[in-house]
């Protein structure tokens, strides 16, 4: 039995999604079509593809179609195609709730950014709104759909204040049909009931949309009857108003063009299409290959990276067509995983169209196809221009830098690429063939450090002894570069070295001044014991009492620190605990030990040391109260 009528609260976050979207895209409120057109569009795309195996399923209806409507009378428009349509259960989980994961974070911090009202359209194009784009034009949406696969139809409407309703709908044919009541017009904005203003956005933002976007229009169309002048010949033919069905876009598919034949703006609307992003992209790739491996390809950059790059159930962004029909979109064989922002359509015309997701990743022209995009995606990116590279090396370097751990052969590319900050460069980023011109005579390796941010980093006690010889570090602050220095191992032969793990070969330790202390330290590694695995001279300080690293194979804090927050189960790992024998401090403090040993205050000494060392590379205290005590205590003496 189908459900009766029915009234639904919106999820919390599609209401928050619908204000944001209708207060901060008011002045570009004409892509509401585009959306509708797009969803159309992606429908009968699946229609099509079920059609190739379930022969019988378009019935008498195979001619695809989007058909726009207006009504002056009613100040309406309306969006139809003859797609897959919803089910009633579909409808429930597509319109009304949003299914990404991640989306209340997302529009959180959207709330915390929002200066002034209103919110940078870039913001929210990062995550593509889709259907409720139709509240910034309307004051209420229905939409009739039928499925497939379903014997009746459905009736969704909403007002976009929170709730909407849904109920069984007498819908003889397949598909969707979207009502917009549209909000009065106000002086100076478009009317969208208007044919010109309809015909103009569909050419802006829908020409290349692959089926047929129809709407009926006025014409007038000559007739057999005459009009004679005052002697009776005729002067012209009368004409009279007709109504007729007129395509409003050119259908022609972009990728297949050549690169001459294409506009930047068609460009942009087509990627904006695709890619459901209201920023232009940033570059384009569009190739046609032809001998052995036949393909064409349009690919985009991203200007911007989605909110939930990082989520794993995430699409990817090409789609796979042959020979202009459509295969499937999400096409996860066509790229790397480290590549998924890249969008675009790659059309491969030798293609078997029957081919399943599960046999695509064996099928040895994909298998070519893949590795000839990645060829070129390189080549762009190598001859990038430089603030662009910089721009895209911000939005997705941490993600293509996962490529030097899951596709080894392409780690040199990579390395080559990739920049950094450095403890030289004040923020600029650095690629490692400029680090390596650019080395101190003497130096034998690429010094990096990693921790949460460059900030941080940059005045870790670890760097003192380094930025004394004048040698710069890596700053790496993305989860990532753990992995990226231990994959890529080497560049142009030099090692990546540790600033604070091993020891950094660049200065010796004064064996007899260490034996002097021998004792201390002993002393010191006793009260410790359960902290630190080793006391030891400092090899990296110059200006601070004390460090905390790691032998050359430990895991760093930082990766450490990572793990746990992603809940591995992680022992904590016991570090070395680093001190300068030349630090005033530590020689007052071995003064004491030798004189009394026993001295309570020497405990205490201990624990500031070890705390501080701690503090100073970022890590937190097991007890900020019992140190602000100690430290207390030992003002309140420096101060007698
Ligand atoms: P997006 O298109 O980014 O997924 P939307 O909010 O625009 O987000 O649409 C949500 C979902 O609703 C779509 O993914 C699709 O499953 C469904 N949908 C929207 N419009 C249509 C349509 N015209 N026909 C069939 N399904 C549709």
């Amino acid at each position: 039995m189908a459900p009766e009528k029915a009234t639904h609260q919106f999820k919390t976050e599609v209401q928050q999604l619908l204000n944001l979207i209708i207060n901060s895209l008011y002045s570009n409120r004409e892509i509401f079509l585009r959306e509708l057109v797009s969803n159309a569009s992606d429908a009968i795309d699946k229609l099509r593809f079920r059609a190739q195996t379930e022969t019988s399923i378009l019935g008498d209806d195979g001619e695809f179609r989007i058909r726009i409507t207006t009504d002056k009378v009613n100040n309406t428009i309306e969006v139809s195609d003859n797609g897959i349509g919803m089910s009633h259960d579909e409808v429930m989980e597509n319109i009304g709730t949003i299914a990404k994961s991640g989306t209340s974070e997302f529009l959180k911090a959207m709330e915390e950014s929002k200066k002034d009202g209103t919110i940078a359209p870039e913001l929210i194009g990062q995550f593509g709104v889709g259907f409720y784009s139709s509240f910034i034009v309307a004051d209420k949406v229905v939409l009739y759909t039928k499925s497939t696969d379903s014997e009746t139809g459905v009736k969704w409407e909403s007002a976009g204040d929170g709730s909407y309703s849904i109920e069984e709908w007498d819908k003889p044919e397949r598909g969707t049909r979207i009502v917009l009541w549209l909000k009065a017009v106000e002086e100076g904005d478009q009317d969208f009931t208007d044919e010109w203003a309809i015909k103009n956005i569909i050419k802006t933002h829908s020409d290349f949309v692959e089926y047929p976007v129809v709407m009926e229009v006025e014409k007038e169309e000559e007739t057999d009857s005459e009009i004679l002048d005052n002697e009776g010949n005729p002067v012209e033919k009368i004409k009279k108003t007709v109504k007729t069905d007129e395509t409003l876009n050119s259908m022609k598919a972009i990728w297949l063009k050549n690169k001459s034949e294409v506009t930047d703006e068609e460009y942009e609307e087509f990627y904006k299409h695709i890619a459901h992003d209201w920023n232009p992209p940033l570059v384009n790739l569009h190739m046609k290959l032809e001998g052995v491996t036949e393909y064409s390809a349009l690919l985009f950059l991203p200007s911007k990276a989605p909110f939930d790059l990082f989520n794993i159930e995430r699409k990817h962004g090409v789609s796979l067509y042959s020979r202009r029909v459509f295969i499937m979109d999400d096409c996860k064989e066509l790229l790397p995983e480290y590549m998924r922002f890249v969008k675009g359509v790659v059309d491969a015309p030798d293609l078997n169209l029957n081919v399943s997701r599960e046999l695509l990743q064996q099928d040895a022209l994909v298998r070519n196809i893949r590795k000839n995009l990645v060829r070129k995606i390189f080549a762009m990116l190598e001859k990038m221009e430089k603030d662009k590279f910089e721009t895209f090396w911000e939005e997705f370097g941490a993600v293509i830098k996962e490529g030097v751990h899951t596709e080894f052969e392409n780690k040199d590319k990579i390395a080559a690429i990739a920049k950094f900050k450095t403890t030289k460069s004040d923020e600029k980023w650095v690629s490692l063939d400029e680090y390596v011109e650019n080395m101190t005579e003497g130096q034998e390796d690429i010094y990096y450090i990693t921790g949460e941010d460059t900030k941080t980093l940059i005045n870790s006690p670890h760097l003192e002894k380094l930025i004394e010889k004048d040698y710069e570090v890596l700053l790496m602050n993305d989860p990532v570069d753990e992995f990226f220095v231990g994959s890529v191992g080497q560049y142009k032969e030099k090692n990546f070295k540790s600033a604070e793990k091993g020891d950094l070969g660049i200065s010796d330790v004064d064996d007899s001044k260490k034996e002097e202390f021998d004792s201390l330290f002993e002393f010191i590694q006793k009260q410790l014991d359960e902290k630190v695995k080793e006391v030891k001279p400092s090899t990296h300080l110059k200006n601070s009492v004390a460090c905390l690293s790691g032998d050359a194979q430990d895991m760093s804090a930082h990766l450490e620190k990572m793990m746990k927050a992603a809940g591995q189960p992680m022992p904590t790992a016991k570090r070395i605990l680093e001190v300068n024998m030349d630090h005033p401090v530590i020689e007052k403090i071995k003064g004491i030990y030798e004189t009394n040993s026993d001295s309570t205050d020497l405990k205490d000494f201990v624990s500031v040391i070890y705390d501080i060392a701690v503090i100073s590379e970022g890590g937190k205290l097991d007890s900020p109260a019992e140190f602000s005590r100690l430290v207390g205590n030992i003002m309140a003496e420096a101060v007698k």
